[in-house]
């Protein structure tokens, strides 16, 4: 029933899954996240749950070949995890930094159980943010789809960081950081990880959070490494939510290397996108950014850097 096309024009994949509108409407009032919910029980602080209306799943048979276009199988998994028991927390900011480090254990894991998986080939990890960008349910989740294929615009890093590995014999990501993290784009640099608003950000409010270590993938990142990723996470998101003086919808997404093949020319980062102008306004994807792929600042890198420190010195006060 589901089927992933491909656009032989650019090579971006489609995710066919018109089982996805049969989404039952379901009161304001309940959520399926709560504990104690249908699929949730009880007793626990942080859940891994299948999508019950999934874009892909092991069940779904091979698209019949077209013959011109290029298809695959829609086979694979797709997750939401429940970060927080606590239905009225907004944010993954607003947790405690142990309970975020718990949602980045129980991701690692699955992680490493989807490298098992011979039909799975790329395991992405995001999160939505907002109403504003059309999240429904407001219980603070994130999810994980894991996927027979590699997503184009990953495509598109491995192949430049491939390129710039061979013809000088070092990490672009290594290079890119070393560049950011002294300059005045950079938000905080810690003895395992940095991030920073990188001079090539596309998003009014864009923050890449990079492993000083070189890796690829999410399960070579040591406990050590995830307890900093989780204060890290959480001091981005709530100078995010402070910088504009209302919180900011964003998407947060990991990029990592494929689950398979030799990708060491490749680092793993978490690119965040806050979605808000300075004024506190909505910044859409129009027909520049979405039909051209060109995208429009009305803000220099430089001056988002500056907000979001301010910001970020705010949570830090309110912490202490
Ligand atoms: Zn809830
Ligand atoms: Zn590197
Ligand atoms: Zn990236």
């Amino acid at each position: 029933m589901s089927e992933i096309r491909r656009d032989p024009t650019t090579g971006d994949w489609i995710v066919v899954a018109p089982r996805r509108l049969e989404r039952p409407w379901q009161p304001e009032s309940f959520c399926p996240f709560d504990p104690g919910a249908p699929e949730t029980g009880h007793g626990w602080d942080v859940l891994i749950l299948p999508n019950r209306y999934p874009v892909v799943s092991a069940d779904t048979l091979p698209p019949r070949p077209d013959g011109f276009y290029e298809t695959a199988r829609a086979y694979g998994r797709a997750l939401v995890v429940v970060e927080t028991p606590s239905h009225d927390l907004d944010d993954l900011s607003d947790l405690p930094v142990e309970q975020i480090e718990k949602v980045l254990r129980m991701v690692r894991d699955e992680a490493a159980r989807a490298a098992s998986d011979p039909g799975v080939l790329y395991l992405l990890y995001f999160r939505n943010k907002g109403r504003e960008i059309g999240v429904s349910l407001t219980h603070p989740h994130s999810q994980i789809y894991e996927l027979p294929v590699v997503p184009e615009r990953i495509a598109r890093e491995l192949e430049r960081a491939e390129e710039y590995w061979r013809s000088r014999g070092r990490c672009l990501h290594c290079d890119v950081v070393a560049r950011e993290s002294p300059s005045g784009r950079s938000l905080l640099r810690g003895t395992r990880w940095t991030a920073f608003v990188p001079y090539y950000a596309r998003w009014p409010h864009e923050v890449h959070v990079y492993p000083l270590r070189h890796v690829q993938l999410l399960t070579q990142l040591d406990d050590e490494e995830l307890a900093e990723l989780a204060r890290v996470l959480k001091a981005v998101l709530c100078a995010l939510k402070r910088a504009v003086g209302r919180p900011m919808p964003y998407m947060m997404v990991l990029h990592q290397a494929p689950l398979r093949g030799d990708h060491r020319y490749y680092h793993l980062h978490f690119e965040i996108y806050g979605m808000y102008r300075p004024d506190g306004r909505l910044k859409y994807a129009a027909s520049a950014e979405t039909g051209a792929g060109i995208y429009t600042l009305d803000t220099t890198p430089e001056d988002t850097a500056e907000r979001l420190r301010k910001a970020l010195a705010s949570c830090r006060r309110d912490t202490s």
